[in-house]
């Protein structure tokens, strides 16, 4: 046996959480071959030889909550993704996902950004192989996507068939290697359904060997309900549940994530299996018509909006609507409802300040806390700088600077609890016979540069990313190997 690729002279952070130790590693294929000290009878004159030079080198980071689904179609380079590290995606959060559609139907959510020529998951996972993405993706089934093909927006419960309907699509999902539903509770047409709706549709998941995946009701006033609903739908459901960006929102409520955790807590403690994501950022983003009522537009609110993008006003991103609304001489209430009443208002991502940073340090402190970027891939306007820095942030910030986590904590929460509560098979570890997902860093130099005025910045400090055995990015160039591939939730993909 000789194998395809050497990574030599590395410290191995091997996603358990263990301590690092000093190695190597060989690949064959699209596996880890070898771990540690390499023989001759492994490295041979065809192996290609990565020399780590005592940098880090751990499983690929696991991207367990983005809005990727039709990035994977549009940028199949996912550069935003591969240059922090990124070897694969959990795409379908929030309720939206690509799959079910209608073909043909414009992307009613504004999250997905394509024309679906496929009408379930099988189909949709053929567009992503035919399009060969740079990093792997597994889907969550999302509950706002399927209400609409089946109810429109329809302000009422689903009547039996509807309901049957609904459930037959996810089981339909689960079949095709969808790892769960997710839930966007505070969206349209989400927010309309009760919780037993939601309970039903779960069944469905965890008959499937899925989780549940929730952006919950409310993050805000309401917040302690809403995560009582979560559990209540993992309970009646019999099932995982993955809290989505666990934040208490809005000024008022700040500080309440440590009593929200403890209910977790508590919850998992009497039987529940309940675990939860973080984005390292203290603003959020997303469709800015879902935070608004334009009739009753909330001036807290309005007065912390910044415009990502703007197709109707494209001079506005990057901007706060508080300075656009002076420069106006009117009040950024007035230049949110100018926005939101334009044509193509509707298709605005706004980036909103309302997370207290204390809370994602005590966020980042908990166990059962992954990381997820949830950016949002529109890359004519300025996203939030979560979509390229999210993970060298985690590792920069809250590791080597604030001392939150340990590296080796960080990776753990990046890599190996990500695919085991996603269904990630043989990945999110460095060992013998694992699918050979992998990152080189270096730990004193890694440092994500995006920023809100400048954040199209890809990181520095990730010095290779391999994906399924090929080395997608090195030393600030991606290969455009598109190696990536769909996964299918509870299988070994080789
Ligand atoms: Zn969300």
């Amino acid at each position: 046996m000789v194998a395809d690729l050497a990574v030599r002279n590395v410290k191995i952070l091997d996603g358990t959480g263990g301590p690092q130790r000093d190695g190597d590693v060989a690949v064959e294929g699209d596996r880890i071959v070898a771990v540690g000290e390499l023989g001759t009878a492994v490295v041979g004159p065809s192996t290609e030889t990565i020399d780590g030079n005592g940098s880090c080198l751990s499983p690929g980071f696991v991207d367990v909550h983005t809005h990727d689904d039709g990035a994977l179609l549009r940028h199949p380079d996912m550069a935003f993704k591969l240059a922090q590290g990124c070897t694969s995606v959990v795409i379908g959060n929030c309720g939206f996902s690509a799959a079910p559609a209608r073909p043909g139907e414009a992307d009613p959510s504004g999250l997905i950004g394509v024309r679906p020529t496929w009408s379930d998951l099988a189909g949709f996972a053929e567009a992503v192989a035919d399009a060969r993405p740079a990093v792997n993706a597994v889907a969550l089934i999302g509950h706002n996507s399927i209400r609409r093909l089946v109810m429109g927006d329809e302000r009422r419960e689903p009547t039996g068939p509807e309901l049957a309907e609904m459930a037959g699509h996810v089981a339909l999902a689960m079949d095709q290697g969808a790892c769960g539903l997710s839930t966007g509770l505070i969206y349209e047409p989400g927010r309309y359904s009760a919780t037993d709706e939601v309970i039903a549709l779960a069944r469905e998941s965890s008959a499937g060997g899925g989780i549940y995946a929730s952006h919950i009701r409310n993050e805000a006033d309401r917040l302690l309900d809403a995560i009582d609903e979560a559990i209540t739908i993992g309970r009646e459901a019999d099932l995982a549940v993955q809290i989505s960006h666990h934040k208490a929102a809005g000024r008022r409520n700040w500080g309440k994530v440590a009593e929200s955790l403890a209910r977790i807590d508590e919850a998992n403690a009497a039987g529940a299996d309940i675990t939860l994501d973080v984005y390292p950022y203290t603003a959020g983003s997303g469709p800015m018509a879902q935070y608004f009522d334009v009739d009753r537009i909330d001036p807290e609110l309005a007065a912390v909006i910044r415009f990502a993008s703007c197709p109707a006003f494209r001079h506005y991103e990057g901007r706060m609507a508080v300075d656009v609304a002076a420069e106006q001489g009117v009040s950024a209430v007035d230049v949110i409802r100018q926005v939101l009443t334009a044509p193509e208002g509707d298709r605005t991502i706004c980036i909103q300040f309302i997370i207290d940073e204390a809370d994602i340090e005590t966020n980042l402190q908990h166990p059962l806390m992954m990381i997820g970027s949830d950016g949002v891939v529109d890359l004519r306007g300025q996203p939030h700088p979560r979509l390229f820095g999210t993970f060298p942030r985690i590792l920069a910030h809250y590791v080597r600077d604030r001392g939150i986590l340990t590296l080796e904590e960080a990776v753990h929460r990046m890599t190996d609890l990500s695919c085991r509560r996603f269904g990630l098979v043989d990945r999110g570890v460095v060992r013998e016979g694992a699918l050979a997902d992998l990152v080189l860093f270096d730990p004193d130099r890694v440092t994500d540069t995006a920023t809100y005025d400048d954040p199209k910045q890809e990181p520095v400090g990730i010095d290779a990313v391999v994906v399924n055995g090929r080395i997608a990015y090195r030393s600030g160039v991606h290969t455009g190997v598109g190696a990536g591939r769909m996964l299918h939730h509870g299988r070994s993909s080789s």
